[in-house]
């Protein structure tokens, strides 16, 4: 295939695709074969770095109980009490919204369907009595599951991936990293098997070996943490079967006790910290010196300013989601959504990096740092961003606009086109 008029680095050119890879790029190449860019700017496809598929697929089906859409008592009840029938399966929700709601709140305000309701924090399920019944869960508890996502898989089906991917395309990415703690062998190969023509790296449980899974996930929560010496020797035996570590970082201690494990297991090239939420200077100079690859979601400063500024220390605000001190102190970063927690547009997330919240606009990125945040390889996060030149594998992004124009409204763009490794797998009608 051929793309006609194409605006590559700030140049009209003509790219030539063959065999999956950029043939050739130049003026004026001829073929029946072509789809006419008209000046738009072509990018590399977007690689979202840390992404939960299997449950953002089911978000898709579900309603959204919490902030922004859902603020209140009377509008969560209004909700989760739309026609329908079978499963209402409620994602997002927030104690702001009407307070730590339990099995009796929902049997006495929700509908009379099975309900079961994820607080945005993705670590509670909240269910109604009819709920419980089905998964056969304790029918005097008050239905709040803690960390209990394998009991209740409610049937234990994968969701369908298609209408994710036609989502993901949409938006130009061609690659993601698929980072759920819990993947295993059945969630791995289901991915396999479901998931092409997308480019995908999996992380996932110890029980992966390094073939199919380069990382694995370590996911541990303030207030359960467990011991130095059990991080420790987990990251050791990762290493060991020659798996790097990805380890979820959110709050200033998960970080600490992960970076004291890495000081004593020795950390290795190509180790991740997924998120790195609050990290003062100190620690981000523990990270450069351990060459740690950070992997942030710029769309949560967005998402969650208003709670970030009520619920989060002042001191400490400061400290969120950095993105320009680890650029200028050499920490490797890379970007991706978080979906479901987070908004999966990279562009809104790209938005959001380039312009911050009033009082946070100090670690705010040039749309072009922005970008290259999502530029960056799959299975290399570390890596230096992918370019559109000759060689390179083919998987694209044509956007609406030239860039100097989409660098000005990251949030307007709604890309034209995207392939992946030279095929056209989403054309933007109108
Ligand atoms: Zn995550």
């Amino acid at each position: 295939m051929i793309i006609k008029n194409a605006e590559i680095n700030g140049k009209i050119k003509d790219i030539f695709l063959d065999k999956g890879r950029i043939a050739k790029i130049d003026k004026n190449i001829f073929g029946d074969n072509y789809y006419d860019a008209k000046g738009n700017a072509l990018i590399p496809g977007l690689h979202d770095h840390h992404i939960h598929l299997n449950s953002t697929a089911a978000a898709i089906n579900s309603v959204i109980c919490g902030p922004p859409d859902v603020s209140n008592e009377n509008e969560l009840i209004k909700r989760i009490n739309q026609p329908g029938k079978g499963w209402i399966r409620g994602i997002g929700y927030h104690h702001s919204v009407a307070g730590e709601i339990d099995r009796r709140w929902l049997d006495k305000n929700g509908p009379r369907r099975p309900v079961r309701i994820q607080h945005r924090s993705g670590r509670l399920w909240i269910l109604n009595s009819l709920a419980l019944n089905i998964v056969g869960n304790n029918i005097d508890s008050n239905g709040r599951l803690f960390d209990d996502d394998n009991s209740i898989r409610f049937g234990s089906e994968f969701p369908n991936l298609k209408p994710l991917m036609k989502l993901l395309f949409s938006y130009g990415v061609t690659g993601v990293t698929e980072v759920t703690p819990s993947n295993g062998v059945e969630e791995y190969q289901n991915y396999i098997d479901k998931i092409k023509p997308l480019k995908i790296d999996i992380m996932g449980k110890s029980d992966l070996n390094s073939t199919k899974s380069q990382y694995l996930k370590i996911h541990y929560h303030e207030p359960d943490l467990p011991s130095l010496e059990i991080i420790t020797n987990e990251i050791k035996l990762a290493h060991k079967n020659g798996r790097n570590i990805a380890a979820h970082c959110v709050t200033r201690s998960e970080l600490m006790l992960i970076l004291a494990a890495l000081d004593e297991a020795g950390a290795v090239n190509g180790d991740r910290i997924e998120h790195a939420a609050i990290t003062d200077s100190f620690l981000i100079n523990w990270i450069k010196r351990l060459n740690l690859i950070v992997v942030t979601q710029p769309n949560f400063m967005a998402e969650r300013v208003g709670s970030y500024i009520k619920d989060v220390e002042e001191f400490e605000q400061k400290n969120l989601w950095r993105l320009k001190s680890f650029i200028n102190s050499g920490v490797r970063l890379a970007a991706g959504s978080d979906a479901p927690f987070g908004n999966s547009n990279p562009w809104f997330a790209m938005e959001s990096a380039v312009n911050r919240p009033a009082g946070f606009e100090d670690e705010s990125l040039s749309p072009e740092e922005a970008l290259s945040l999502y530029l960056k390889p799959s299975y290399n996060a570390g890596g230096v961003a992918r370019e559109v030149k000759e060689g390179e594998i083919a998987d694209l992004c044509l956007l609406n606009m030239p860039w100097s124009d989409a660098r000005l409204k990251l949030n307007d763009i709604r890309p034209r086109g995207t392939w992946i490794d030279g095929r056209l797998v989403f054309n933007r009608i109108n």
